[in-house]
């Protein structure tokens, strides 16, 4: 079922996204060539923790870490390490959550190690590009298929592919809740967007092929064909004065 959320728990959860948003600031700014994931990981559990909140990733089912750091070909779900050390070239995804005073935030950014190819930059642009696409079709009366396939038309008219087999979210007090986001799908189809519907939208983008796998750690997931991958998330309320983002901190990022 769909948890609607009225006025005071939306501002709940627009205290979570802030914290969540701020988090990946203050990795932003740590972000470089010779630092470790496991580095950003605790600059980002101490910022967290600082607010008062709790890393909403941290144990959740097992997981070990407080974001997940996933690498170049590494799509999602990577697990922050002493041994993985950033190089120049590389794009790195960081992907946070925060949870204050019951409700979570859930936000991603690809950033850039240095200089990257011109294609990997077009990748981290047209990722991102493609959320707001997916934004724009958020409106009372809407369908998840219309936000899904304004990502969908958005990636694909760049060259590129759209992850299929890991979606988006409702989130609230729960991490995940009902419905599902996918990053694709026909126009007019499936869950009638409303207000008090607060979601996390996150397109995974591939230069190549859309086909992932999960390594045997059993949580990072790779594209299959090696290729590069891009990811760009934020949480996102309905309200019935428009769409707030409550992730966003810094507007041209
Ligand atoms: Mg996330
Ligand atoms: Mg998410």
């Amino acid at each position: 079922m769909i948890q609607l959320k009225n006025s005071a728990q939306i501002s709940a959860m627009l205290e979570a996204g802030r914290i969540t948003g701020e988090a990946l600031l203050v990795a932003r700014e740590r972000v470089r060539e010779g630092i470790s994931t496991k580095e950003l990981d605790t600059v980002i559990r101490e910022y967290i923790e600082k607010c008062g909140a709790k890393p909403s990733f941290l144990g959740y089912n097992g997981f070990p870490a407080s974001a997940c750091i996933s690498i170049n070909d590494e799509v999602i779900h990577g697990i922050p390490s002493k041994n993985r050390i950033l190089k120049e070239g590389d794009i790195v995804k960081i992907d946070v959550g925060a949870f204050y005073k019951g409700f979570h935030g859930d936000s991603a950014r690809t950033i850039a190690v240095g200089s990257v190819s011109e294609e990997a930059s077009r990748l981290i642009k047209v990722t991102r590009e493609s959320f707001f696409c997916g934004v724009a079709a958020v409106k009372t009366g809407n369908r998840i298929g219309d936000l899904g396939n304004s990502i969908q038309r958005h990636v694909e008219d760049a060259g590129f592919s759209v992850v299929k087999k890991y979606i988006g979210h409702g989130i609230g007090r729960a991490l995940h809740e009902s419905p599902d986001v996918p990053n694709f799908g026909t126009a007019g189809r499936g869950a009638r967007l409303c207000s008090g519907m607060t979601l996390a939208i996150e397109p995974m983008v591939n230069i190549g092929s859309e086909e992932v796998y999960e390594l045997p750690d059993g949580w990072t997931v790779k594209t299959r064909d090696g290729s590069l991958s891009a990811h760009y998330e934020n949480t996102v309320a309905l309200t019935s004065e428009g769409v707030i983002i409550t992730t966003l901190v810094d507007s041209e990022w």
